[in-house]
């Protein structure tokens, strides 16, 4: 029941503004569901001359069908792929798209090379033991030989069209201004911008309901966010939840680096939490609000007041150590 309310709470608040900007880009909106499951990003597709360009692919099975079930709907091969970043809620379908349209290239930073040495290996023996567990559901254990199958193949994951800085680039045809964020939510994170549709698409640099920071450099995370806001973006998707206007930008941006200010003071902590509470109110749903609070205490555990060395962590390259 859960599930099922979720889902619809989050097509519900999706629909209207996607269908109403249908001209401008299809949003497949990602769920994020409390449990096993684990959350899908969103997808955002854009129309360009030689085809349709998916920026990032979702991690369930399901999210990827709603993708090829929109080019098959549109009678239009999937061009291109772009990855936001290597999170696998972001490209475990990349598989899934590239084994119906061969042709389409996969336009990333490197920052998979980074983690394929420690973070997905961790996750891996994570999922091995999950696997061995006889409770572990049916479900689960399909959705973990999934995520095992891209770490054990990376080239499922890896960019074919490697982008290592910023630029103005056409791809299948069509222009962006694609931007790479050093040292952010990711060792490398990409952003795009259209200046056509001033729509901006930022993948997890703003995540409605908490910033998923178990990857990130929280310096460079905030840097990022400077470099969107001087865009003249009229439209931002986030990685996870609605689309946001200039205004709900500026306040993520305020709670974001609110959160880091207080996560790194002496403040207690339950106040900190309150804090993001508060000042990210408008982008936390109901079904959330828990969850909002404990990942923002995890988070200010492991990235804002751990040992120096633990929050620097993902501000240096990692191809070098795990
Ligand atoms: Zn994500």
């Amino acid at each position: 029941m859960i599930k099922l309310g979720l889902a619809l709470a989050v097509l519900a608040s999706i629909a209207p503004a996607a269908s109403a900007r249908a001209e401008l880009y299809h949003l497949i909106p990602g769920r994020v569901p409390l449990d096993w499951q684990g959350p899908d990003g969103n997808s955002i597709i854009f129309d360009a001359p030689n085809g349709l360009i998916v920026i990032d692919t979702g991690r369930s099975p399901m999210h990827a069908q709603a993708i090829i079930d929109y080019a098959r709907a549109r009678r239009r091969p999937i061009a291109a792929i772009l990855n936001s970043h290597w999170h696998l809620d972001h490209t475990t379908g990349n598989a899934d798209l590239r084994a119906l349209y061969p042709k389409a290239d996969v336009y990333a930073t490197t920052a998979i090379e980074g983690a394929l040495v420690g973070f997905l290996g961790r996750g891996r023996a994570q999922a091995d033991k999950l696997l061995a567990d006889p409770k572990t559901p049916e479900g689960q254990k399909a959705q973990m030989l999934r995520g095992r199958d891209r770490i054990d193949h990376p080239d499922k994951l890896r960019p074919t069209r490697p982008i290592l800085r910023s630029a103005r680039m056409t791809i299948a045809g069509r222009t962006f201004d694609v931007r790479v964020a050093p040292f952010a939510a990711s060792e490398a994170d990409l952003w795009l911008y259209d200046r056509r549709t001033k729509v901006a698409v930022v993948g997890d640099l703003v995540v409605d309901i908490v910033p998923f920071m178990d990857s990130a450099c929280p310096d460079g995370w905030a840097r990022a966010l400077t470099e969107i806001e001087k865009v003249p973006f009229r439209t931002l998707i986030p990685g996870h939840g609605a689309p946001m206007s200039r205004a709900d930008f500026g306040q993520w941006k305020l709670a974001y680096e609110n959160l880091l200010k207080c996560g790194r003071s002496t403040a207690d902590k339950a106040s900190c939490v309150a804090g993001w509470r508060h000042d990210a109110a408008r982008f936390i749903d109901e079904a959330h609000q828990q969850y909002a609070s404990e990942a923002a205490e995890y988070y200010i555990d492991t990235r804002l007041r751990s040992s120096a060395a633990e929050q620097q962590k993902y501000c240096k390259p990692l191809t070098a150590s795990s």
